[in-house]
């Protein structure tokens, strides 16, 4: 039996809350967007998020920048990146990481990809070796994270260092521990379709007092880096002032009021990003020919989307799969599809950086699939939602003993 389409529209996220349009509104009364702009006295929208999210996030220091990927610049320049200088990042993400690297002046290296979803240590390892990098850029992909403390022991034995892309993990845990707190520095988005939603938006933390001087000024900050809300002491930046090249990358007091409460909501909203995860999952864990990457137990994640493989589906299956899924009302990407769409794209399009040979990764995507959870959806949307995914694979299975 077909089910009922569902109806909902995979792109539409919830309202902006009425104390975010409340401080909104007071800043655009104010007159003073700009973050520096203050009377004498006030700390400014962008000083106390950056306060706030330090607290909440457990780093010392807090930086916020225009976007996920300005933070990833930001941290990439900070650290001292050389030009053309080889930095390890996973294969498997999404195209402003790479590009950050290209934008600082480095030069990705690709890291494999396991079934799971993670990057590949044995394969990190190898090319750690072989390329000399000093840094890895590692991206939690889609949110699934990699066991933090062997790839702690990996780095630590290689001395390469860490930036995590936190893009997909804010609020996520390894055994307790937050995921942003492993590395030199982290890098988060407030990207409408990440966790926290200013439209646009990015928050750099680190706990390096040197790193962030040299970020905070980068970011633009002229010589007002004495009203950031969780920045260094001011005679960290004796060097950094005059050293560090302006990028204009700043946060503005408008986003800044608009995330302040999100913040305040976002342990809630895990919570019913999980539930809608859960009852997906629920669903195509029945279905034989589907397999859902494993989430070790030390792992928190927060499953603002979803993915799961068919395993051997080929080119022309997976999109019939895909159709078939959209004509019952369910947006699925597909991670094998050699043409990029919308925000999917993967190695073999990036042709701003050095074409790389990824069997592994190559295989893996091609039976990757890949669906947003908007906090939109109830529960219910989401188990219907899981019953359209299993239908159309039972169909796939049913089609292929007919042929
Ligand atoms: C969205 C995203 C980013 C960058 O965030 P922006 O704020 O859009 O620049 C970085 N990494 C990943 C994996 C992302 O999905």
């Amino acid at each position: 039996m077909v089910p009922p389409p569902f109806r909902g529209v995979f792109t539409q996220q919830e309202p902006i809350d009425e104390a975010s349009i409340a401080g909104a509104v007071a800043v655009l009364r104010s007159g003073r967007l700009h973050r520096y702009n203050v009377l004498p006295g006030e700390v400014s929208e962008a000083a106390l998020l950056e306060r706030e999210y330090a607290a909440w996030q457990g780093s010392r220091y807090c930086l916020a920048c225009a976007s996920g990927g300005q933070a990833m610049q930001l941290a990439l320049r900070a650290f001292g990146l050389a030009a053309g200088e080889p930095v390890l990042t996973n294969a498997f993400t999404l195209a402003p990481v790479p590009g950050a690297i290209v934008a600082a002046g480095g030069r990705p290296v690709f890291v494999e990809t396991t079934a799971d979803l993670v990057i590949d240590l044995d394969d990190l390892a190898r090319k750690a070796g072989e390329s000399g990098s000093r840094l890895l850029l590692l991206s939690h992909m889609r949110g699934h994270l990699v066991d933090m403390e062997a790839l702690g022991r990996l780095l630590a034995e290689r001395g390469v260092t860490l930036i995590e892309d936190c893009a997909h993990t804010m609020g996520a845990r390894w055994k307790g521990r937050r995921s942003g707190s492993f590395g030199l520095a982290a890098c988060f988005s407030a990207q409408t379709y990440k966790h926290i939603n200013s439209g646009e938006g990015g928050l750099l933390v680190s706990d390096d007092a040197a790193l962030m001087a040299r970020a905070i000024v980068s970011s633009g900050s002229y010589m007002l880096y004495d009203r950031h809300g969780a920045a260094p002491e001011l005679d960290q930046f004796a060097a950094a002032r005059l050293e560090s090249p302006n990028l204009s990358a700043r946060m503005d007091n408008l986003r800044a009021a608009i995330l302040r409460p999100q913040l305040a909501a976002l342990d809630r909203n895990i919570d019913r990003w999980n539930e809608r995860y859960a009852a997906v999952a629920h669903e195509l864990e029945r279905v034989q020919a589907i397999r859902l990457p494993a989430r070790p137990s030390a792992e928190s994640f927060v499953g603002s989307s979803i993915q799961f493989l068919v395993p051997g589906i080929g080119a022309e299956t997976a999109r019939r799969f895909v159709a078939a899924n959209a004509a019952l009302g369910v947006e699925l990407k597909w991670f094998g599809d050699p043409e990029p769409r919308g925000y999917t794209s993967t190695h073999l399009s990036w042709r701003f950086v050095d074409p790389q040979v990824l069997p592994a990764t190559d295989r893996i995507l091609s039976d990757v699939f890949d669906m947003r959870i908007p906090l939109t959806f109830s529960v219910g949307d989401c188990t219907q939602i899981g019953q359209i995914i299993a239908h159309c694979a039972g169909e796939l299975g049913a089609a292929a003993m007919a042929g």
